[in-house]
């Protein structure tokens, strides 16, 4: 499943073209360069950037930075590449009214220069592309499926906004070439589409060139994506399912969490670890948000200072609605159960981890209740060395794993003369306290450059756009 990555270029090639303004250059001195796709750690760099590019990367002891450059000294201070959230949503039907206004300088503010976007309004989200690449709006660079494949619900609906109803393969062949005409750079699949409507999506989306990801669909067995060639696999969704020994009575929608968890076979979930490994099968846990999701009925004080930037219609309309629709499926397993369900997250993240399988950190904000925007990226890459990742091997989720995903090595992902400048500066070293990369300092997303005061400024105009959308 290698060459799927290519397939990628053309979108994010598009994004990185853009230069809005051409300022002299930038240069970060007595830097710690941090690049983790490599491991590497290189102290005292002079890190010189013009216009959208890093030009040099050198010892700050020889090198002197160019006469015309805006000088930052950096001593004490750390360097890696912008962060990548590799699963949002940012403009999804109704739910975010004004979301272009708040969701994507969120991003920017907390580091996330990238971004996947797994289901949305595809011309609204490639219009914001459009104007984040011209410099007219602040936000994060996006990679963009469009609507999801999803099939009816009992009641005859569609779970989500952004959504194609797909019942038979030939909808699916259909809805992958309308997509592909359309200009999405993938195909993202959601739970209740059929096996024979998903079969027929995946091998359509091989033919058109385009990567197919997301959900293991209810009915559908984790090998059987897996050899499907679904390059990522999202919310560790069919992996509990794939380990137990009644796998067969959750694929006909009969089984229940208590089930699942006291019918995993060690043996069963080694051999769809080793599947997974073989094929590098990319997986996107979103803990936070299963975190998030497990937990709906507990109060989270670590919420509260976050709340200033919710619009009240997220909190009261949107996120409530959600909340309710999940609640009483929650409630039926008690809470010690869900603590544990949530303790085996972390623990085969880790072991999937070991085994060599490649992962991605991703969100779900803003859907994912009290998920938010770029905040919710620097708990993801906490809950990855909980899990026990380094925090290097965190780092890596978030920079190098995306560029890899993407095929964009060349440009994105480490800061290295060449690459693309989308640079995250911090005071206090993620090496160690993965928490330390919430101390930013200053973030350089394309071509331009926020410190901290520009930083801050941004967050007081969210705080004021929330507080103004009813
Ligand atoms: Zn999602």
């Amino acid at each position: 499943m290698r060459l799927l990555a290519t397939f990628w270029v053309a979108a994010v090639t598009a994004l990185g073209q853009s230069s809005p303004t051409a300022p002299g250059p930038i240069a970060f001195t007595h830097v710690t360069v941090i690049n983790p796709g490599t491991s590497s750690v290189q102290a005292n760099r002079t890190v010189v950037i013009t216009g959208d590019r890093i030009t040099s990367v050198s010892d700050a002891a020889k090198v002197q930075p160019p006469k015309n450059a805006r000088v930052i000294d950096a001593t004490g201070q750390y360097l890696i590449p912008g962060l990548w959230d590799m699963h949002v949503h940012s403009a999804f039907g109704d739910w975010f009214p004004g979301g272009r206004d708040i969701i994507l300088p969120l991003f920017v503010a907390n580091g996330v220069a990238g971004v996947r976007d797994m289901g949305g309004d595809l011309p609204v989200l490639m219009a914001w592309r459009k104007e984040i690449a011209g410099g007219q709006i602040i936000g994060p660079r996006m990679v963009i499926s469009g609507p999801m494949l999803d099939g009816y619900l009992p009641d005859g609906k569609l779970r989500f906004p952004s959504s194609i109803a797909v019942s038979t393969p030939a909808d699916a062949i259909a809805a992958v070439d309308s997509l592909k005409k359309q200009g999405a750079d993938f195909i993202k699949v959601q739970s209740e589409i059929t096996r024979d409507a998903y079969l027929a999506a995946a091998a359509e989306a091989h033919k058109q060139g385009l990567p197919i990801v997301g959900h293991v669909p209810d009915r559908i067995r984790m090998r059987e994506v897996v050899e499907a060639g679904q390059m990522s696999v999202e919310h560790l969704m069919g992996i509990f399912e794939g380990c137990s020994t009644e796998e067969d009575k959750f694929i006909q929608g009969q089984g229940n969490l208590k089930l699942l968890l006291s019918t995993q076979d060690q043996r069963r979930c080694d051999s769809l670890i080793k599947l997974l490994a073989q094929h590098q099968t990319w997986q996107v846990p979103t803990l936070a948000w299963q975190r998030g999701g497990e937990f709906l009925d507990q109060p989270d004080p670590k919420r509260a200072p976050l709340d200033k930037y919710v619009p009240a219609y997220w909190r009261d309309v949107t996120w409530r609605r959600f909340t309710n629709e999940m609640m009483p499926d929650l409630l039926r397993d008690p809470l010690a159960l869900r603590k544990e369900y949530f303790a085996r997250n972390l623990q085969i993240v880790g072991a999937m981890h070991r085994a060599g399988v490649p992962f991605l950190a991703g969100t779900d904000s803003a859907p994912g209740v009290y998920i938010m925007p770029g905040f919710s990226l620097h708990d993801e890459l906490a809950n990855f060395v909980e899990a026990g990742f380094t925090p290097m091997e965190s780092l890596q989720t978030a920079t190098s794993n995306p560029a890899k995903f993407l095929g964009m090595q060349a440009s994105f992902g480490s800061v290295e003369s060449g690459k693309t400048a989308d640079l995250v500066l911090l005071t206090a070293n993620p090496l160690e306290n993965i928490r330390n990369t919430q101390k930013i300092s200053a973030v350089l997303a394309n071509g331009k450059l926020f410190d901290r005061a520009a930083l801050g400024h941004i967050l007081v105009q969210m705080e004021a756009a929330a507080r103004r959308q009813k």
